[in-house]
């Protein structure tokens, strides 16, 4: 089963080697369950040995290449993607469980990465500083150095794309680690990366576990930033371990993401995106619209058409391409069927449907509508991580904002409205790295800075504000007479 990108899944690559690990974990299939391989468990030698072949690229003709030329490279490394992208989403959905048509969508996503990350390579300036008589002050953007990348499971292709994409942009050398339950296309990409140009040691893969290989990356003393994507709890973690080498990170955590539909709203519009953005990867996304917000006139109406349209969803094997695939692992599926449980006493709007005849092993879950939900219950205020909605009732613009910033992330919220004012009040008050008006996600575009505030982590990623996070300013003060 495993050839072409992942043969040799157990592998690394460190300074442009690929090597054998020590050890190995299972490599399952979340649509059947069934082991379909083993991958490497790296260690914190291998991570050690991974920042070295990192420093020494810097060292090396990687940490003196132009701008331009890193951006050349990039841009080939995102052709070559896309030539892959087939191949790539197979890889992800037998990794994973992602549905096909979803796991093509982010292979597409990583080429793009890729090519914009390529393009702006040389299109970020210092700038000149006036200044007494007798000087002449400028600054450079300059790369930090080694930088380690921390991936989850949910998106691997579009979060390795949007860290690594501008961390290369900028001139570090990365490590990454990606997780333990979804690291064949990061070691697809590396293969990918390395056959269009990329210097030895500009990027290292080493697959493991998060409080091994993912503890000794965050804690390294030759790590110069990371950038970690996850819960909550490991990214503090993670915050702690690099806070000891006093070195910046960025953490793009967890959510718990509101749409605001108001009585205005154009409600054919919203529907759709009411429901896709709470299911798509099977809820399994930082950013899934896990609150439904719904001012009490419309409530019956949003409430029943959303049930129609749970019901008409259906769960099944990713390589079916369906609505929604499995989750990731069983404890996984575990935690998804305890908060359903939690929610025995709430109102159940609908539940999706399970295809005939899919495999016993796999990690699947219908998923579940609640509808009217209190704003304090545990479903309307916990990050689930799966395909569970809750509909929340308000009256008042006033209400329906408390409500919004009512939990302790601020990811991304939306609002549905007809009247203008509302719109840019509403975008004002929210508190969230991202808000929506009249949609909810903008299609993902690589181009927008995201991130989030409170729980939901600091520091941004994607767009040019990347390149930004992923360089250090120097200020140069020259004094002429
Ligand atoms: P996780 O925190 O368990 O794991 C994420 C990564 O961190 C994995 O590579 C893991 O091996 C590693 N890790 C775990 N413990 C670590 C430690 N102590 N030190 C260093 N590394 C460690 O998260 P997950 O279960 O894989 O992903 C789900 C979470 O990620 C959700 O909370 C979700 O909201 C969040 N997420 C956020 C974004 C975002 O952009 N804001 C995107 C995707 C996922």
């Amino acid at each position: 089963m495993l050839d072409g990108l992942t043969r040799d899944s157990a592998q690394m690559l460190i300074g442009g080697m690929w090597r054998d690990s020590a050890q190995t974990l299972p490599l399952t299939n979340p649509s059947t369950g069934a082991e379909i391989g083993r991958i490497a468990k790296g260690t914190p030698a291998d991570i050690d040995a991974a920042v070295q072949a990192a420093q020494a690229a810097l060292d090396g003709a990687w940490g003196t290449m132009s701008a331009l030329e890193r951006g050349r490279i990039l841009t080939r490394i995102g052709v070559a993607v896309l030539e892959h992208v087939d191949e790539l989403a197979q890889i992800e959905a037998m990794d994973v469980g992602k549905p096909l048509g979803q796991a093509r969508a982010d292979a597409l996503a990583l080429a793009r990465y890729c090519e914009f990350y390529g393009g702006a390579a040389d299109k970020i300036h210092g700038e000149t500083i006036p200044y007494l008589d007798g000087y002449t002050v400028y600054t450079l953007r300059e790369p930090h150095g080694v930088t380690g990348h921390i991936v989850p499971w949910n998106y691997p292709m579009q979060i390795i794309g949007r860290s690594v994409g501008a961390a290369l942009a900028m001139g570090n050398a990365c490590v990454l680690k990606p997780a333990e339950d979804a690291c064949l296309t990061a070691l697809a990409f590396a293969r990918i990366a390395q056959a269009a140009g990329l210097p030895d040691g500009a990027l290292n893969v080493v697959p493991g576990l998060g409080a091994e290989a993912g503890a000794a990356l965050a804690g390294h003393p030759g790590v110069n930033h990371v950038s970690f994507t996850g819960s909550v709890r490991a990214g503090a973690a993670v915050q702690q371990a690099a806070g000891a080498n006093v070195v910046p990170v960025t953490l793009e955590l967890g959510g718990k993401s509101p749409q605001l539909v108001f009585a205005d709203a154009d409600l054919d519009a919203a529907l759709p995106f009411l429901v896709n953005a709470g299911l798509q990867n099977a809820g399994q996304t930082c950013s899934a619209a896990s609150r439904i917000l719904v001012q009490r006139e419309v409530l019956e109406e949003v409430s029943q058409r959303m049930a129609e349209a749970y019901a008409a969803k259906v769960v099944g094997p990713a390589m079916d391409d369906p609505d929604i695939g499995p989750l990731i692992n069983a404890k996984q599926k575990a935690r998804v069927e305890g908060f359903i449980a939690q929610g025995a006493d709430l109102p159940l709007l609908a539940r999706a449907q399970m295809a005939e005849g899919v495999p016993e092993g796999g990690h699947y879950v219908r998923p579940a509508l609640f509808g009217p939900v209190p704003p304090d219950h545990v479903l309307a205020c916990e990050e689930i991580f799966g395909p569970v909605q809750v509909i929340i009732p308000f009256d008042t613009e006033d209400e329906a904002v408390r409500l919004a910033n009512s939990t302790d992330y601020g990811l991304v919220a939306s609002v549905w409205s007809d009247s203008g004012a509302r719109q840019m009040r509403l975008a004002k008050r929210l508190r969230a790295g991202q808000v929506f008006i009249n949609n909810y996600g903008a299609g993902g575009g690589v181009e927008l800075p995201f991130g989030g505030t409170g729980k939901s982590g600091h520091g941004r990623e994607k767009g040019f504000e990347a390149l930004y996070g992923f360089s250090v300013l120097k200020t140069v003060a020259a004094r002429h007479g």
